[in-house]
């Protein structure tokens, strides 16, 4: 059964396909701006003008579409530049929509606050706790006002262009608040891509210096997950499809396969993957020294990740990829 290339193909498990691919884009203010990240080779961080060039290359070669990160002009305490009307990704997503690349392209808008923080955390930071844990926590994310300006960053995305909003932050509750905030802002229509299982975890290391959005203290363990456990990413997932979710992002993919395995035996909903920055990286810097064949590795590792049961995969090989599959 595998003595030409034809008898493979009629046998053949699982495709990619250039449609199953989303790809991240990383806007940064100015014109003409094609600052490469250092760490990811092919990576840049992208003025508007830029970015929308880059979606119409994506447009063309089939993807499926694109995941929105911003770097601000200017970062505080509160991420103003995630929710302002004229925040970098809502000009973005403005100018995308105007493109005639965006009939093609599901423009999804990451929610997050750590890129607009002055302190780099993906919430409100408020002093530590007194008391009995005075001694384990030197700062807290506080959950429940996070809510609200996740909710308002949200709309602000949606009234601006973007086809699907995906919160990242992993607050309780942000599913619900921001699905209550859409509602009511008449954006009923707007899909919720949660970030249901994302798990703290050192791949993504290469992101922060793209997204300029390492924590300027402490790290990220008190709200992303402990990469040592399933089946409380099970509970994240149904709790995020309890309070709305109409897709659910799991990250890493590579080092967390078995857990998107676990949800696909688990949830109906379709499912997405993100190979983060440091799973790029990696393969990157194997194909730079000549230690693994570039095109082949790539397509193996997304294939990987769909036969895992991945529907959709968010991965910054996407154009790569679609050259070859298209
Ligand atoms: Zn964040």
């Amino acid at each position: 059964m595998r003595q030409s290339e034809p008898l493979r193909a009629l046998v053949r498990e699982t495709a990619v396909e250039p449609g199953d691919l989303i790809y991240p884009l990383f806007i940064c203010p100015g014109k003409g701006v094609r600052n490469p990240v250092s760490s990811m080779p092919g990576v840049f961080n992208l003025s508007v003008d830029e970015a929308v060039r880059e979606a119409e290359e994506a447009a063309q070669l089939g993807i499926g579409g694109l995941l929105l990160f911003g770097l601000p002009e200017s970062k505080d305490e509160a991420g103003t530049g995630a929710w302002e009307a004229d925040g970098i990704v809502q000009q973005a997503l403005r100018a995308l929509k105007q493109s005639p690349a965006a009939k093609k392209l599901v423009l999804i808008a990451d929610v997050c606050l750590c890129e607009y923080t002055s302190h780099g955390h993906c919430g409100v930071v408020v002093k530590s706790r007194e008391g009995p844990n005075a001694n384990f926590d030197t700062f807290d994310v506080d959950n429940d006002p996070t809510l609200e300006l996740l909710a308002r960053t949200a709309v602000s995305q949606a009234k601006a262009g973007a086809d699907v909003v995906a919160p990242s932050d992993m607050m309780d509750g942000r599913v619900a608040a921001i699905r209550k905030a859409l509602d009511a802002a008449d954006l009923k229509q707007t899909p919720i891509l949660s970030y249901a299982s994302k798990f703290a975890s050192a791949f993504y290391g290469p992101f922060r210096e793209a997204a300029d959005s390492a924590p300027q203290f402490g790290d990220r363990r008190s709200y992303q997950m402990d990469g040592a456990n399933l089946r409380e990413a099970m509970r994240e997932i149904d709790l995020d499809i309890e309070e709305g979710a109409d897709m659910i992002l799991m990250k890493p993919a590579m080092p967390y396969l078995d857990v998107v395995r676990a949800a696909r035996e688990r949830v109906d909903v379709p499912i997405g993957a993100y190979q983060v920055s440091g799973e790029y990286s990696m393969l990157h810097a194997a194909f730079q020294k000549g230690w693994l064949d570039q095109n082949r590795a790539m397509l193996e590792s997304l294939l990987g990740i769909r036969r895992a049961g991945a529907d959709f995969i968010v991965t910054y090989f996407a154009k790569d990829a679609a050259k070859l599959l298209g």
